[in-house]
């Protein structure tokens, strides 16, 4: 299958929607990352996206509207709580998981009582619903395991001649995923950290949900599976900027591999060039800075084939929680406290 890469414009938008109407698979811009859509009423399209994609069945799709009465069509007993949060964030990055009705098949959501659901904010993805005239099933539009695709190109880096077409609507403006909410039990509860942070969810709503226990199992099936991960082992260091640059610069200096180092604005100047290859995810104190450059530079590390990637990790907080998750992930776990 040739992949049409195509401007996010109105004939660009048009075209795609007419695939995704005829059982194909378009990835589009959205406000997070790049999605990978489909129809959401038709299992065949569905299960290509597992297919292309090589996700695994048990991890659930999140389904993208474009107006909420799609989002109570699909739902049961939702609390007060969540039409407040809803008409308060959405359109936006806030994935809502709810009970689903019968009525909703089980391709899209691994067989769970519950739905997983997205009014995005981004133009083209709510025009491409728009046209398409259903909810799209739409994951992130990478290979499973890889970092999320914030661009056109990364897009096709991971799925060039397994789909139909490629919208190019230009780098994402959050470019992490949705944060995920699970409003089906007692207390919401934020599955997956993202630039909806607790503090608006408490601003939104008057009280925090409560958060994944970082030890505990997962609720949220795709938390469960290493994620975002370059092909270099990664590790992140976690500590002021000099205790992170002089331990990185330690541990650079006697390895015989090639090193990649992702610095910030405040450590760039502590690394040496000619030996390494850094880059810069900008600012520690812009968490929404570093979250829109993460995933773009977890991928031009692979593409400069470094064989070791060492991070500079920043605080864990608001947005910082959703960079650090993210992180904590492409790292398997290796987090170095200095
Ligand atoms: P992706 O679209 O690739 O960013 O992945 C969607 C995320 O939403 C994954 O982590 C899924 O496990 C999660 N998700 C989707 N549906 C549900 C659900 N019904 N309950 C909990 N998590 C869900
Ligand atoms: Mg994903």
């Amino acid at each position: 299958m040739k992949t049409a890469l195509r401007a996010a414009d109105r004939s660009g938008v048009l075209e795609a929607a007419r695939i995704i109407r005829n059982g194909g698979l378009a990835a589009f811009p959205t406000e997070t990352v790049y999605g990978l859509g489909a129809d959401a009423a038709n299992e065949t399209a569905v299960g290509k996206i597992y297919t292309v994609k090589g996700r695994p069945p048990d991890n659930p799709l999140i389904l993208h509207i474009c107006d909420v009465s799609q989002f109570y069509g699909c739902t049961e007993q939702t609390p007060d709580y969540c039409g407040a949060l809803i008409s308060a964030v959405w359109p936006g990055p806030l994935t809502v998981v709810a009970l689903k009705k019968n009525s909703v098949p089980a391709w899209g959501t691994a067989g769970l009582p519950t739905i997983a659901i997205r009014m995005p904010s981004n133009e083209t993805a709510r025009l491409l619903i728009e046209y398409a005239q259903t909810p799209i099933y739409a994951p992130s539009a990478n290979v499973s395991g890889r970092p999320s695709p914030t661009s056109a190109r990364h897009v096709l880096q991971d799925l060039d001649g397994k789909i139909d077409i490629i919208l190019d609507g230009g780098p994402c403006a959050c470019g992490l995923e949705s944060t995920v909410i699970d409003v089906s039990g007692d207390l919401p509860r934020v599955l997956r950290p993202g630039f909806i942070t607790a503090d608006m969810i408490y601003a939104k709503i008057g009280f925090y949900p409560e958060t994944e226990h970082p030890l505990g199992k997962p609720k949220s099936p795709g938390m469960k599976y290493a994620h975002y991960a370059p092909k270099a082992e990664l590790t992140v260091i976690n500590g002021s900027p000099e205790r992170a640059a002089a331990l990185i610069n330690e541990r650079a200096g006697v390895e015989e591999k090639r090193v990649g180092i992702l610095a910030t604005d405040q450590t760039i100047d502590m690394y040496d060039k000619s030996k390494y290859f850094v880059l810069n995810a900008g600012d520690r104190s812009n968490a929404e800075l570093i979250g829109a450059n993460l995933f773009a530079a977890l991928r031009a590390f692979d593409d400069k084939g470094v064989d070791i990637i060492y991070a500079e990790g920043i605080a864990d907080a608001g947005v910082g929680s959703a960079v650090m998750d993210r992180l904590k992930k492409a790292a398997g776990g290796r987090v170095i406290e200095v």
